[in-house]
């Protein structure tokens, strides 16, 4: 008995401290004490999700949701970070069996591809044997435009056929090396599959693009064009008999929703699992396991920011389709005049302070380009003219610096091409208020459409709202429900005493490992 009192005093303690000294910022809880604290929210609209997760200081990302019998391509959206996803996940295994990754527009990613053909009209059709040509001949192409060696041991293979149909997909985990954007993964595909492409019929609108990298081509390419590759196998028949293409070439569009490992899609009963013939060996990093590091490797925009080689495939800017700011952007005027020759990034409203940033000391320094890490929440701008640099503290003659913004720190620093900077990184400094979105965008709880409960279904929330006096006794009910009644409290507190004076203190981490159990209940 003296134990738990010493016990009990010892937490008083602790708890008048912490009163005294209040932690800065507000608790939030967590899945580990390592992991950022929890984000999970559910949207009625995609747009908003992506404004919100835009807003937020954590790593978080959009995800859309389809419900079993809700109207067919009805999704809801969810914000979280990746390791809270991959917990519930795992979890509950029902409510986010439908699950979607959304590929944020102008967000840095993957190589991936979508295969699938309808096993009755393509009778005889070896499907494993077209993935492993299709894999050889991206990976040659890869090498010939830019210089990037990978082979199948890249390659993320996820199966989700039937007896229907053979459903693939692909995704490439490049050693340091990315696409700008799911636009530009699109053109690289769309362009080297030109050659089966313009078989069945001419005119494709890339023609132009494709036309301009053969002209800067090396002779050495130019001879293995000419050689010809056989790519008819990639031509397949449809459901209606109809020609069709192996490769989906529809799923590089903003915003695009690609399905998750371990899930599938509403109705169907078929997931992506590791296919048979996988060659890529997800390597579980310290903590993590085998199953979660495919799941991380399988995120289309998991690609971290440093080290990373950013690939384009850019087309002339006369058939260049001009980005609009999407509906839902928090917009700031827009300065057109000053980036002119620069397509905007996500926060048109960063890019000019950015620019603030970089035209000082009589020097009109200009954005390059930017690269948005949705991972890391990262816009990375490469500026031209402007060459001061906080390592040398002078400008540089020749080299270009970076402004690197952190939008989840809100704050931003210099980085530098120069070889002898490489490692360096500048203090931070905070973004000005008037462009840090976080403020802009609070919802609050009960602004929430859809809420999970804890068997982890997911409902809207308006069903649940009180209606009057009676709905609030019943709403107290579920609580005694969930929570246990006072009884219950007693009872536990006095075995709880009773085996605090026979044995040894409880281990922390048995505590851990039993309030993982009941959470997983
Ligand atoms: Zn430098």
């Amino acid at each position: 008995m003296s134990k738990w009192g010493d016990r009990l005093k010892k937490v008083e303690q602790l708890a008048q401290s912490f009163q005294k000294n209040p932690l800065t910022t507000p608790y939030k809880p967590r899945l580990w004490p390592c992991q950022p604290s929890s984000v999970w929210k559910f949207f009625p609209r995609q747009c908003m999700a992506i404004s919100f997760a835009q807003s937020c200081k954590e790593a978080v990302h959009v995800f859309a949701l389809e419900k079993e019998k809700e109207a067919v391509g009805q999704r809801i959206y969810l914000v979280t970070s990746y390791s809270e996803l991959w917990f519930y996940y795992r979890t509950y295994t029902q409510s986010l069996m439908h699950c979607y990754e959304v590929i944020p527009e102008g967000a840095v990613c993957k190589l991936y591809l979508d295969l699938e053909f309808h096993k009755p009209s393509n009778n005889g059709s070896d499907g494993k044997t077209m993935v492993s040509l299709l894999i050889q001949y991206v990976c040659d192409k890869l090498l010939e435009v830019y210089g990037i060696e990978c082979s199948a041991k890249n390659v993320l293979n996820l199966d989700s056929s039937t007896e229907e149909k053979f459903s693939r997909h692909l995704i490439f985990c490049l050693q340091q090396a990315a696409f700008k954007d799911n636009i530009h993964v699109g053109r690289f595909i769309h362009a080297i599959l030109q050659p089966v492409l313009n078989k069945p019929k001419n005119g494709s609108h890339l023609d132009n693009g494709v036309e301009t990298r053969t002209q800067a081509a090396s002779p050495e390419m130019k001879r293995r064009k000419e050689e010809g590759r056989d790519l008819s196998f990639l031509q397949v028949k449809n459901k209606d008999g109809r020609d069709s293409l192996f490769v989906d070439l529809g799923v590089y569009t903003k915003n695009r929703n690609f399905r998750l490992y371990k899930s599938s899609k509403a109705g169907k009963n078929a997931a992506f699992t590791v296919a048979e013939d996988n060659q890529c060996i997800a390597k579980p990093e310290k903590g993590t396991s085998l199953e979660e590091s495919i799941f991380l490797a399988s995120l289309v925009c998991n690609v971290s920011f440093t080290g990373q080689r950013i690939l384009t495939w850019d087309v002339p800017e006369s058939s260049e389709p001009k980005i609009s700011p999407s509906k839902c952007q928090q917009g700031s005027g827009s300065d057109s005049g000053a980036l002119s020759g620069f397509l905007s990034s996500p926060h048109q409203e960063v890019d000019n302070f950015v620019l603030t940033v970089v035209r000082k000391d009589g020097i009109q320094g200009s954005l390059r380009r930017w690269n948005y890490f949705a991972a890391e929440q990262l816009l990375v701008y490469d500026i031209a003219k402007y060459r001061w640099c906080e390592n040398v503290g002078r400008f540089h003659k020749s080299n270009n610096i970076m402004i690197v913004v952190d939008l989840k720190e809100e704050v931003w620093y210099q980085k530098c091409h120069d070889p002898d900077c490489r490692n360096f990184r500048s203090s931070s400094y905070p973004l000005p208020q008037e462009i840090c979105i976080s403020y802009i965008l609070t919802l609050d709880e009960e602004d929430q459409v859809y809420l999970m409960d804890d068997a982890g279904n997911i409902e809207s929330s308006q069903k649940h709202k009180p209606m009057g006096p009676q709905s609030t006794v019943h709403t107290e009910e579920e609580k005694s429900d969930v929570w246990g009644d006072e009884r219950d409290d007693r009872d536990y507190l006095e075995s709880l005493d009773d085996f605090e004076q026979k044995s040894e203190e409880i281990s922390d981490q048995l505590l851990l490992s039993c309030m993982a159990d009941f959470d997983s209940q």
